[in-house]
């Protein structure tokens, strides 16, 4: 089998938010910089954001929010869990981060006395601010392209390279072909985003999930292997959304005066987005579907929501509610509970990392929703994109070309030939997904317990067991069934965290029956 091999100076891997934004402070800071990214899809639409974004969820406006402040909403909305370092230079760095979003062309609305519009999202202060950007992903990956970054399309990075300990490039696949990379590089970012995947929707399809169904927890799995450590597992966060189509707009509506409403027409939600649990605890108890309620908005409230939902959260929205003949002057919208994921931008799980983007190895950082800084969004994969370049040039400063582990490669070379055939195997990829996310929802999800920890260590096994009977016909079925085993570590950690955290923290985020608050 043929191998492609690159040379570059800063590896990042995923071409979303925060690889994009670290593209571009790299090369804002050495213009000379050999910056290579791989995007497991294309880098025009890959990632969370995928075309734009309403709300940068945390901006510490001065005279009006502090950083001090944020550590605070954050530690009551984390309930206590929260590595203050990051979380503070996040939100210390928030502001600046806003005004260089303007710079870009991005428009944050202001209201008449010329002030930021903000939301209330936190439980405390005003963080949330209102953001009008339809184009944001191929603004950010305009600019990164300009200043010179070098995007590797449908390349899935699989395994990090080590040279004595410290990092030294990456292995990728080629998704169409199954071709291997290898790229030696000085330092790499991993900016792959969580695990989207980790259970299935409530309307079957294995994409049609919340979160961007491209991040498998490839990142949490490469940096696992090569020595750095995860954090939050236990952090299974599902939310409500759209029933059917799972598209977000809670905050959007919430915070701008709409109502959430249990089938009974109790209000469970008015006027800020403060307690998701009240929601699952509507459905457990038999008190869902749940409704958001605009028809009491004045018109003008209405058409803001419906310009947000049907421009930047997103077109298809208009097609979709159109197409089921609700008017949302007359009709209230339908929520059902979404899919369970890991992410450390919406919850707490990730990739340890520190105020500097750091993790336990040397030369490999972690920005954004692959790393654990609680609830970071968009806010946090910006900021530690920027931080995570600025430290990773630092760290190259004067260091020699890394020497590449042929071992590493012939390992990934081997195991990828063994896979990627078709002969005397039977199992589609597809079903395998199927049947683990649906297992993982089973017994790794509220309301846990020990004796579902323990029945899911015999289903982990056996589920490695079948990988050796996956029928793999082309590159991208290749790429499917590392993504499986990617999802299947995630699972792995995140029952090993819960049977440790003998406690009930987080509402349905971790809720044990065998010790209930
Ligand atoms: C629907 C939705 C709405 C949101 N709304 C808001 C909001 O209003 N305000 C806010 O502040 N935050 C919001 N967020 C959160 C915010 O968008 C995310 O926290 C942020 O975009 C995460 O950025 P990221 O770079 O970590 O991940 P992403 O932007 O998801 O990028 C990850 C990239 O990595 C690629 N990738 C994955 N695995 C590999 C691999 N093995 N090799 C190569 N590439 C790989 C993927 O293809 C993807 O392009 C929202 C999130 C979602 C899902």
């Amino acid at each position: 089998m043929s191998l492609q091999s690159l040379e570059t100076d800063f590896l990042i891997i995923g071409g979303g938010s925060a690889g994009c934004i670290a593209a571009m402070r790299a090369l804002q800071i050495d213009p000379k910089l050999r910056v290579t990214i791989f995007e497991k899809s294309d880098i025009v639409y890959g990632g969370s954001i995928a075309r734009g974004m309403d709300a940068l969820n945390i901006v510490a406006i001065p005279g009006k929010t502090t950083a001090a402040l944020y550590l605070e909403a954050v530690r009551a909305g984390a309930a206590g869990i929260v590595d203050a370092g990051p979380s503070y230079v996040m939100a210390e760095r928030s502001y600046a981060l806003l005004k260089e979003m303007e710079s870009w062309g991005v428009t944050f609305p202001k209201d008449e006395k010329g002030q930021y519009k903000t939301l209330k999202y936190h439980v405390k202060g005003e963080f949330q601010t209102a953001m009008d950007e339809p184009e944001l992903k191929a603004m950010l990956v305009q600019r990164a392209l300009n200043l010179g970054a070098r995007p590797v399309n449908r390349v899935m990075a699989l395994r990090l390279l080590t040279d004595n300990g410290k990092v030294a490039g990456a292995i990728g696949l080629n998704v169409r072909t199954g071709q291997l990379v290898v790229c030696r590089a000085k330092t790499v970012l991993v900016a792959s985003g969580g695990v989207s995947r980790l259970t299935l929707p409530n309307s079957g399809y294995l994409y049609g999930v919340y979160d961007y169904p491209g991040n498998t927890g490839d990142g949490f799995a490469m940096a696992l292997r090569a020595g750095a450590g995860v954090t939050g597992m236990e952090y299974t966060q599902r939310t409500m959304l759209i029933k059917d189509s799972n598209m977000p707009l809670l905050a959007i509506c919430v915070t701008r005066g709409a109502k959430v409403l249990d089938c009974n027409g109790n209000v469970i939600m008015e006027g800020e987005v403060n307690n998701i649990n009240a929601m699952n605890e509507a459905f457990t108890e038999g008190r869902g579907p749940v409704h958001i309620q605009l028809s009491h908005l004045p018109e003008e409230k209405i058409r803001e929501i419906e310009h947000i939902l049907f421009t930047t959260e997103r077109p298809v929205n208009e097609r979709f509610f159109g197409g089921r003949h609700i008017d949302f002057r007359k009709q209230d919208i339908e929520l059902w509970p979404t899919e369970y994921l890991l992410c450390g931008g919406h919850g707490l799980a990730g990739i340890r990392v520190n105020e500097r983007a750091e993790t336990a190895v040397p030369g490999l950082y972690a920005a954004g929703d692959v790393a654990s800084v609680a609830k970071q969004h968009l806010t946090g994969a910006f900021v530690f994109g920027e931080v995570a370049a600025e430290e990773a040039i630092k760290y190259m400063d004067g260091m020699p070309d890394p020497v590449i582990n042929e071992d590493e490669v012939n390992a990934v070379r081997e195991e990828l030939q063994q896979r990627f055939t078709d002969k005397d195997k039977d199992i589609d990829v597809r079903e395998l997904e199927h049947k683990v996310r649906r297992v993982v929802g089973d017994y790794l999800v509220s309301p846990k317990n020990s004796h579902k920890f323990e029945l899911w260590k015999y289903w982990s096994d056996t589920f490695r067991d079948d990988f050796r009977h996956v029928a793999v016909h082309n590159g991208h079925e290749l790429s499917k069934l590392y993504e499986v085993e990617n999802i299947l570590l995630c699972a792995d950690c995140s029952a090993l965290a819960g049977d440790f955290r003998k406690e009930s923290r987080w509402g349905e985020c971790h809720r044990r029956s065998d010790y209930p608050l």
